[in-house]
């Protein structure tokens, strides 16, 4: 067997301590005789499956107690939809666009009401966040919206806008659980979970108990109102079950790990790494505004795209794999998630000063 250092910015690495106990477990979990994949949800041992797994993350995040938290299905994109249908009772939102992500989520959630563009960084291809402490909020907003780490431009909000009293729904796909939050300051914050947490198909919301009601847009379908999922402790239907049991492992690893406190060191140690060598660097260079950088997706280009190409065949020669950029920005970037490992990112960096001693 052989690993490679994989910096795909999702589906994404996952601890190998995860993997490995998964594997164990694959033909008979804890004695069941039964892969977990292969169990009813509806059955005991899938009860404290998904139980345990809620536990974890509420110990982890200190999650209150007047928030829900469901395990559903479709994706973070369903969200896009699923925001304005249950969130919508004046059929206004405002929308502070930050990158692809988020200018997804503003079009979509077009489709059912007013939607108001607050702030973008379209500008400048993304490269920044913008001032988002005195915005022009609607008064009539239901929510203001945001994509928090910005996954495909490296950008990350350091301060959360100031919303003056809105509800604050805020995508995470790829910083959840990469340093502590503060619940408290959010109406919803969800994220598909390929990035950070566990296998695709998986989205996590964590929501405020009174933003769940009836009360949602005309043809909500059943399946899409939050209502329905924290009526039924995310058992309405038959969950992601096998994705669920994964991300349940990734919880109890973080908690062993010592939490997020010790998930935020590790990351801005990772970080720093790979920062300060492209700050020094001759050939390699960031893309972002210095104090807008995610901890979690790390964009560099040389300026060259054939360059570009090269170093990024001859890197996964080498073993590290995925650092293309995204087809939409050209150029790389390497996704360095809670499971990548130090060793990955000191690696790739003696990797990179190899590449521009012998390309310059
Ligand atoms: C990946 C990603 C998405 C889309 O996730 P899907 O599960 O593919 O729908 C949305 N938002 C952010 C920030 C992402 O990184």
């Amino acid at each position: 067997m052989s690993r490679v250092f994989n910096f795909s910015a999702g589906p994404a690495v996952l601890p190998e301590e995860v993997l490995k106990e998964a594997a164990d477990e694959m033909l008979d979990y804890q004695g069941s005789g039964m892969s977990v994949m292969e169990m009813s949800h509806r059955s005991k041992t899938y009860d404290k499956i998904i139980k345990d797994a809620e536990q974890d993350l509420r110990d982890i995040m200190n999650i209150p107690d007047n928030y829900k938290v469901l395990f559903l299905q479709g994706g973070a994109s369903q969200q896009f939809a699923m925001i304005p249908m249950n969130l919508m009772k004046n059929k206004v939102a405002d929308y502070i666009v930050t990158g692809q992500w988020a200018k997804k989520a503003y079009q979509e959630a077009s489709i059912y009401g007013k939607t108001n563009k607050i702030a973008s960084s379209e500008d400048e291809t993304f490269s920044y966040i913008p001032d988002c402490s005195d915005l022009p909020i609607s008064e009539d907003a239901d929510y203001v919206y945001i994509c928090e780490n910005n996954t495909i431009y490296g950008t990350k909000f350091k301060t959360l806008p100031n919303t003056k009293g809105k509800t604050l729904v805020s995508d995470v796909s790829s910083c959840f659980l990469s340093e502590p939050v503060d619940v408290t300051k959010y109406g919803v914050i969800y994220g598909g979970v390929q990035k950070n947490i566990g296998p695709a198909g998986v989205v996590i919301v964590i929501i405020r108990e009174d933003l769940i009601t009836e009360d949602t847009l005309p043809g909500t379908p059943t399946m899409l109102k939050y209502k329905t999922h924290a009526d039924a402790n995310s058992l309405y239907n038959t969950p992601p079950a096998y994705g669920i049991y994964i991300c349940g492992k990734v919880f109890k690893w973080i908690k062993k790990m010592g939490g997020l406190e010790v998930m935020k060191q590790r990351n801005e140690e990772k970080a720093k790494i790979l920062y300060d060598f492209l700050d020094s660097s001759k050939l390699f260079k960031g893309t972002v505004r210095k104090e807008d950088r995610s901890l979690m997706n790390v964009p560099f280009v040389t300026g060259n795209d054939e360059l570009d190409a090269k170093f990024v065949k001859e890197a996964a020669e080498a073993g590290f794999v995925n650092l293309k950029g995204h087809r939409s920005v050209g150029g790389m970037r390497a996704s360095i998630y809670n499971a990548m490992p130090k060793e990955g990112v000191e690696k790739l960096v003696e990797f990179m000063k190899k590449f521009e001693k012998e390309n310059s």
